[in-house]
């Protein structure tokens, strides 16, 4: 691999790429959506943002883009002050603006989650993503408008207050950020409420979903998903039960 390559760019089905940022290791890194519609573009996630991501993006696209970060945490929120349009949900508003490493919980990141420094003296142990006050605060039930689709705001508390999921009813597709992927569930993290996630799971069983495009990992359909839950609902895949993970 060219050793310059910071993000990795992937086409799928539905006018939708994945971007993966190259130089985090792979249990680590969030994924970043790119979905295009006819009149303006959405990026789900921004990644850490150690690297400038928008100018790839502005190549691939002529359009207008809308960042939107599913929640505030370091992993997804990194690179939001990259872009101009930047949406979120009230209940991080402040957060996104004064982000410190305790509130985006980057106090979590090791030297060994990159595989490479953007600079040398970099020390991921003291960094913090730039602010990024939210200029389009998003929340249940506003559609986000791409011209030729539309995608609903779902507000899925639990991971974090204002973890947001977006639904496109017309193709089945959910984005759940981290409040659904395929592994071990963060559910003990200062913000987090337990009781309150295992509602936003049940609610994702409401929906008649075709495909989950996940804050980590790789995507999955409907059954996957009932077997996560199922999973995480019987103590399995929660991070309050490690042992049994
Ligand atoms: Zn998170």
């Amino acid at each position: 691999m060219d050793h310059k390559i910071k993000y990795n760019y992937k086409n799928l089905e539905n006018e939708i790429a994945l971007i993966l940022e190259a130089k985090v290791s792979e249990d680590w890194r969030c994924n970043i959506w790119h979905v295009r519609g006819s009149e303006r573009d959405l990026i789900i996630d921004t990644g850490l943002g150690l690297w400038p991501i928008t100018k790839d993006i502005f190549q691939i696209s002529e359009r207008p883009v809308i960042a939107l970060c599913t929640h505030s945490h370091h992993d997804h929120a990194g690179g939001l002050s990259q872009f101009e349009t930047k949406a979120g949900h009230p209940a991080e508003k402040n957060i996104f603006a004064n982000p410190t490493r305790q509130s985006t919980v980057a106090n979590l990141i090791k030297p060994e989650h990159l595989i490479e420094k953007p600079y040398e003296a970099f020390d991921i142990e003291k960094w913090c993503m730039n602010p990024a006050p939210i200029t389009n605060l998003v929340q249940e039930g506003d559609v986000i408008d791409l011209g030729n689709r539309y995608l609903k705001v779902l507000h899925f508390p639990g991971h974090s207050p204002g973890s947001i999921g977006l639904w496109e009813e017309k193709t089945g597709i959910m984005f759940t950020g981290d409040t659904l992927y395929d592994g071990v569930l963060y559910d003990h993290l200062y913000h987090s409420v337990p009781e309150i996630f295992k509602e936003s799971l049940f609610r994702l069983r409401e929906f008649p979903i075709d495909r989950i495009h996940a804050g980590h990992g790789s995507s999955f359909g409907k059954e996957k998903m009932n077997i996560i839950i199922d999973e995480y609902m019987s103590g399995k895949r929660s991070m309050l039960c490690p042992s049994q993970g």
